[in-house]
């Protein structure tokens, strides 16, 4: 069995589906009762489920709005179910963007195009690559609409780089009465301000307008190097390179760098991704030798510390996303900046000084601060810290064991990754917390887009 720093970063993200319908052990998912018609809709990890009453896909705003007021509630949007957290399940109804895609309108001056929000972040590099523009910059796969992505504040690396939402200069919003409001920066600013991160609350989005920058092409190095050796040159990773984030392999002592520059180089061949070994073989070591923390990180170091760096040059949209083809769960907390070196090393600590039972590689990566009232970047240069445990097993333990370290540590929830967080924690996190609320109430007094576990947030149960 052979394991290479590829195995354990492209492979650690593709063993297909295999069981994208098998409930979570200790997560049972909603059978249909016999005789029954409804449809079972579940998240990407399968981990979220539930039988709507409905589930229905309006090509237009105006059968949308036709939509909201007939079809039974709670009506959840829905991208492509790439969260984690339950925001989309509901009794009611599921509204699938997917009819409202594509480019609408381009602004060559200012470098703005207006998208459909179920577009999907890979079919738009194509779509703005041919009017001359690119996303500014991209999360680690592609497959989200821009809908979705907004919603919980999705983000890549970079420290000059917010989220997603940062990127939206102005937005369409179909409200519970049937609405249609367009927000920006100087009409209707305060629902821009709530609508740009909004979990799918105030409304549905319909278009959103994104500010872009040219075509550019990106050089992306990865590379191996012991874990104090990271923490010590992290942070002169992410002010000298356009992106850089780290992975670090549990139980190895060892981190994977991946930096991503501009260049003019040309275009050369992604090495394949050929594979389902590398995240298997880190399972299978923790399996084995989970019994040994030493010799485990013997093996993985001993086949890791040699390796040369994998360096390819591609347009930026080809070469940000990668495959995530193993499913799992997934928390992720966003940390001031000036804290989460201090936290990982917090948690390698008690993770690997208690033997936890995990093998998948933790992500660590910088955002930018920004304004946006519900955005977990608000306010404060962010490093985030993700960790991610195999579909097949029970993520709560483990979870349990790490979130009270990135909470001790000033850490807000990705909004579309596994967290514990109530209303309280919420809005002592968030300055503009209540700002939110109301605008959300006057949008939606009556509660069309409220699941049970929005109102757990909104701490309206
Ligand atoms: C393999 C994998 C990799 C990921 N990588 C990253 C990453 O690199 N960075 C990161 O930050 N996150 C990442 N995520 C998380 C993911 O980007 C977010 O959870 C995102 O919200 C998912 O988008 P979606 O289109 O699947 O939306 P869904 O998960 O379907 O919905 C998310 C929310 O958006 C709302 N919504 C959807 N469309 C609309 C609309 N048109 N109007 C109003 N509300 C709407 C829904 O109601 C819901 O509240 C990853 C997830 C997975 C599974």
């Amino acid at each position: 069995m052979t394991l290479s720093r590829r195995d354990l970063l492209i492979r650690a993200s593709a063993v297909t589906a295999l069981a994208a319908g098998r409930p979570l052990p200790g997560f049972a998912a909603p059978e249909l009762p016999p005789g029954n018609r409804r449809i079972k809709w579940q998240n990407w990890s399968g981990g979220q489920s539930c039988l709507p009453a409905a589930r229905l896909a309006p090509a237009s705003a105006d059968e949308l709005a036709g939509i909201l007021a007939s079809s039974p509630k709670p009506i959840r949007a829905v991208g492509t179910g790439h969260s984690f957290t339950a925001l989309v399940p509901t009794d009611g109804t599921i509204l699938s963007l997917d009819r409202l895609n594509g480019l609408i309108e381009v602004n060559h001056d200012t470098l703005e195009a207006t998208v459909g929000a179920g577009s999907k972040l890979g079919d738009l590099g194509p779509l703005l690559e041919a009017e001359g523009q690119a996303l500014i910059n991209m999360p680690d796969i592609n497959r989200q609409t821009l809908g979705g992505s907004i919603a919980t504040s999705t983000h890549g690396t970079g420290e000059t780089f917010g989220s997603l939402s940062t990127f939206v200069t102005g937005l369409e919003l179909v409200t519970a009465s049937g609405d249609t409001i367009w927000c920006d920066a100087t009409q209707n600013a305060d629902i821009f301000n709530a609508a740009r991160v909004s979990l799918g609350s105030l409304g549905i989005i319909t278009k959103i307008r994104l500010k872009n920058r040219e075509p550019h092409r990106i050089n992306k190095r990865t590379w191996v190097m012991p874990f104090e050796d990271m923490m010590e040159e992290a942070e002169s990773f992410a002010k000298t390179n356009r992106n850089f984030e780290f992975y670090y392999i549990p139980f190895s002592g060892m981190c994977l760098g991946i930096s991503h520059n501009e260049t003019d180089e040309p275009i050369t061949p992604r090495t394949s991704d050929d594979d389902d070994d590398g995240v298997m073989t880190l399972k299978a070591l923790a399996d084995y030798l989970g019994w040994s923390p030493s010799l485990r990180e013997y093996l993985i170091k001993s086949q890791l510390e040699d390796l040369p760096d994998d360096v390819f040059v591609d347009t930026s949209w080809k070469i940000y996303p990668s495959e995530r083809g193993v499913r799992f769960n997934e928390m992720e907390y966003h940390l001031p900046r000036e804290n989460a070196l201090a936290a990982l090393r917090e948690i390698r600590e008690h993770v690997e000084g208690n033997n936890l039972d995990l093998f998948f590689p933790w992500e660590f990566r910088y955002v930018k601060s920004d304004n946006i009232w519900l955005s977990p970047f608000q306010g404060r240069e962010s490093c985030s810290i993700a960790i991610h445990r195999f579909y097949e097993e029970d993520y709560r333990p483990l979870f349990a064991a790490v979130e009270p370290i990135l909470q001790k540590h000033g850490g807000r929830p990705h909004w579309g990754k596994l967290h514990t967080l109530k209303a309280d924690g919420f809005s002592n996190l968030y300055p503009h917390w209540n700002e939110f609320l109301d605008v959300r109430q006057s949008l939606d007094p009556t509660g069309t887009f409220l699941n049970d576990h929005l109102k757990e947030v909104f701490g309206l149960a």
